[in-house]
């Protein structure tokens, strides 16, 4: 009971003090391990959301906290007219993984997507001498809040209030190759999509389509973006979900697991464009790359080598397809699709999941949507098949529940 009033008044103090930008769920989350979340209360939760696809490494990975209680005692920050060996470090490693040429380190996805477009802006600019070029992005893709990236986000209920760059935006649709083609102009400098989409529902480009577009970039020399934000860093298999069928961009934009906690971003360049791109001057960031981030990603992107993480995540993705299509089959009335690639999977209902999101939260197992009808699955990387059985056991007695 005194232990309610302490969540619950920490909650309304919440509502009282914090811009109302999201309907919060009613937990205070305290700390985690591994594949577990705790509340205030010691509550567990298995996680099956890790923070939007941050955790990729779990919570409390081996040597994180470490690593960065090390720098902490050194440096946090220096200004990037400095250079400090973390983001040396992290660059260098970056690239190895990448197979891409120079990188750009940010704050959050919002602004490695702003750089990204900067990048092609200029490159395009440097050919032309003109500033009015612009952009082909897909319908339901979401590339962040800022106005920038809001602009390509392929959300109307998203950009509605804002005044977003709609003139210099061009929609087209996901695996529809006639569909971007036919939204070219003279004006167009690059194309740009999420290789499986996140917050949009989980539609993965496929192999015909990402070689058509890559096709028609090179033809009409345009650059080609990926936004790797949600589906990078083994998320699906692969480090970057492009790998699977090697499709490079151009430019690629790179966050959420890339710190696994700690907010960094990153957009990342090949050499052919970045000769031809960005120069001093055109882009700059206060805290983007200083040394705690980087010291984040040069520890994460070492656990993702040692623990092999993509390796992992195709061996114990099948599985949760597997056990997740069982569960279709069972509430086939009401789950008409299964979507994703790797450990990012959606189901599709035909009513909104919030009323089963609140049940698992209740049984100690978190999961999000992703629109009002789709469950999604994007738990740390680390997960294993014991977990998955865990997770769909809760799931199924939620799913009995709610939808009878
Ligand atoms: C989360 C996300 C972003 C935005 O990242 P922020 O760090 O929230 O700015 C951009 N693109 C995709 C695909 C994302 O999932």
């Amino acid at each position: 009971m005194a232990e309610n009033t302490k969540m619950q008044s920490l909650i309304d103090q919440a509502e009282q003090d914090l811009l109302h930008t999201y309907n919060r769920y009613p937990i205070v989350l305290d700390h985690g391990d591994g594949m577990y979340l705790y509340d205030v209360n010691g509550k567990k939760y298995l996680d099956f959301v890790s923070g939007i696809g941050v955790f990729g490494l779990g919570y409390n990975p081996e040597g994180y906290n470490d690593a960065l209680k090390a720098q902490i005692d050194k440096i946090l920050h220096t200004s990037n007219y400095y250079y400090n060996e973390p983001a040396i470090k992290a660059a260098h490693l970056l690239k190895k993984v990448s197979g891409m040429d120079r990188v750009f380190f940010t704050n959050s996805g919002a602004e490695a997507i702003e750089g990204a477009i900067k990048a092609a802006q200029k490159a395009a600019y440097n050919k032309d001498g003109k500033n009015d070029h612009e952009i082909i992005a897909m319908e339901h893709s979401f590339h962040g809040r800022t106005i920038g990236a809001l602009s390509v986000t392929g959300n109307a209920h998203y950009r509605e209030a804002f005044a977003t760059i709609d003139d210099k935006v061009r929609f087209a649709t996901l695996n529809d190759f006639e569909s971007v083609k036919s939204q070219v102009t003279d004006k167009t400098c690059a194309i740009l999509l999420e290789v499986v989409q996140g917050e949009g529902g989980l539609t993965t480009a496929t192999e015909e389509f990402l070689k058509a577009v890559r096709a028609l970039c090179d033809e009409k020399g345009l650059c080609l973006i990926f936004d790797e934000v949600q589906c990078g860093m083994g998320r699906t298999g692969y480090m970057f979900a492009w790998q699977k069928f090697g499709v490079k961009p151009d430019v690629m934009a790179c966050a959420k697991t890339l710190g696994c906690g700690v907010p960094v971003g990153a957009f990342l360049l090949t050499e052919e464009l970045a000769k031809v791109s960005l120069c001093p001057g055109d882009h700059g960031t206060t805290y983007g790359g200083n040394p705690f981030a980087a010291a984040a990603v040069v520890k994460v992107l070492e656990l993702f080598e040692k623990k092999k993480i993509p390796e992992h995540v195709q061996a114990v993705g099948p599985y949760l397809w597997k056990k997740l299509d069982e569960l279709m089959a069972k509430y086939s009335a009401h789950i008409f699709e299964h979507r994703g690639r790797g450990l990012m999977q959606g189901l599709v209902f035909d009513q909104p999941v919030a009323p089963i999101i609140k049940k698992a939260m209740d049984k100690g197992l978190i999961l999000i949507n992703a629109g009002a009808n789709i469950l999604r699955f994007l738990p740390p990387l680390i997960l294993e098949e014991a977990h998955v059985d865990e997770m769909c056991g809760i799931l199924d007695e939620c799913l009995k529940e709610v939808l009878g």
